[in-house]
């Protein structure tokens, strides 16, 4: 695969991509569990994109599936042009070189038994180069990028001897010594203290910032995901259902899902710290007995009865670019429009009946 930009064309392009998983239920019968449904995403050269949802929504086999990690049941990853799924041998190796990942968890994803300044040549003696000097120095200056520094005083300790925070470095410094063109960082900050947590964000930033990285940030936080993502995508059971540039979803989210999301991240304003907050109640559905229709209806406070548990709402494009799964945003028919608001007065006044029922 080149390393050469076309600059006119996404690095990503996710169209219509399913993951199926089949579990074993029992002898001589699975069971389809649904992890992604039909997800399009398009991602360009050196923007980075949050997914957020809650556990078991899918996003992480999205990563996965982005990077030839987890089996595609239907639709393509496209990365700059080549469809990935179709790569075998030193086109295979080749990706993986360009398209990287940092794990969530600091403390498994790296080996007890190796030494920093291993862990980091780990990845060059698979892609890099032979020569050892030469990897050595990669090494030194992968640890430097992340602020393991001196560096040199890094490559001998083990992993035990460090903070959760600089495992995290190490981590990324394993992704970051092969000077990926892609990067998927999977909820890179949430088993880390809360003071490194903050670091490494600014960390991930500059080093995207020092090139042309683009990147997927996986994550429940919408908070931190508003600060480091242009845009974001949240998911839920396996579906992109709301989808607008980070700052707009934030301050103007239109998915009921989005909203509750928003509604449970924690006030940071004593003064308002015991304002009631509608935070929406129910589990997320299992994702191998989906549900007919629209998959939040059963937590939904504004779902429309006879229509949401039925039919399954597309992503449709609002007027301000928004896009949104919800039907009380259809694309140009009677119940609504596509301004972003739902139009219907009796869409919204059903909506508000059932959510101040929900809430009480
Ligand atoms: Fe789903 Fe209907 Fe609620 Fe929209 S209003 S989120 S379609 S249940």
């Amino acid at each position: 695969m080149s390393r050469e930009h076309d600059q006119t064309e996404p690095v990503l392009r996710i169209e219509e991509l399913s993951v199926t998983f089949f579990v074993r239920q029992s002898l001589f019968r699975t069971r389809p569990v649904h992890a992604v449904s039909g997800v399009s995403l398009v991602l360009s050269l050196g923007e980075t994109v949050a997914v957020v949802g809650e556990s078991g929504s899918g996003k992480t086999t999205l990563g996965r599936a982005t990077l030839h990690l987890a089996p595609i049941s239907a639709g393509r990853v496209i990365f700059e042009g080549t469809d990935i799924g179709e790569l075998e041998g030193k086109e295979l190796m080749s990706f993986r070189q360009r398209a990287q990942v940092i794990f969530q968890d600091p403390f498994s994803s790296l080996s007890p038994y190796m030494r920093v300044g291993e862990l980091v040549a780990e990845p060059l003696a698979i892609h890099g180069p032979k020569d050892r000097e030469e990897q050595h120095q990669r090494v030194l200056a992968a640890l430097e990028q992340v602020k393991l520094s001196p560096a040199e005083e890094f490559v001998e300790q083990y992993p035990h001897t460090l903070s959760g925070g600089q495992r995290q470095r190490v981590s990324i410094a394993r992704a970051m010594v092969l000077d990926p063109d892609y990067l998927v960082a999977d909820e890179p900050v949430s088993m880390i203290d809360a003071s490194s947590r903050a670091e490494i964000l600014y960390l991930l930033a500059e080093l995207r910032a020092q090139g042309e990285l683009t990147f997927l940030y996986i994550t429940h936080d919408l908070a931190s995901a508003r600060h480091f993502a242009d845009r974001i995508a949240v998911m839920y059971a396996g579906r992109i259902v709301e989808l607008a540039p980070s700052a707009q979803l934030v301050d103007e989210p239109r998915h009921p899902y989005t909203k509750a999301l928003l509604a449970a991240v924690p006030e940071p304003d004593p003064a308002n710290r015991l304002h009631e907050r509608p935070v929406v109640g129910g589990e997320p559905p299992d994702a191998a007995d989906l549900p007919a229709g629209c998959a939040f209806a059963p937590r939904c406070p504004a779902a429309i009865s006879g229509v949401c548990e039925v039919q399954v709402p597309p992503l449709i494009q609002l007027d301000d670019g928004h896009e949104v799964a919800c039907h009380l945003y259809p694309a140009g028919d009677s119940i609504g429009d596509s301004t972003g608001e739902p139009a219907s007065e009796s869409v919204s006044s059903a909506a508000a009946t059932k959510g101040s029922s929900a809430s009480g």
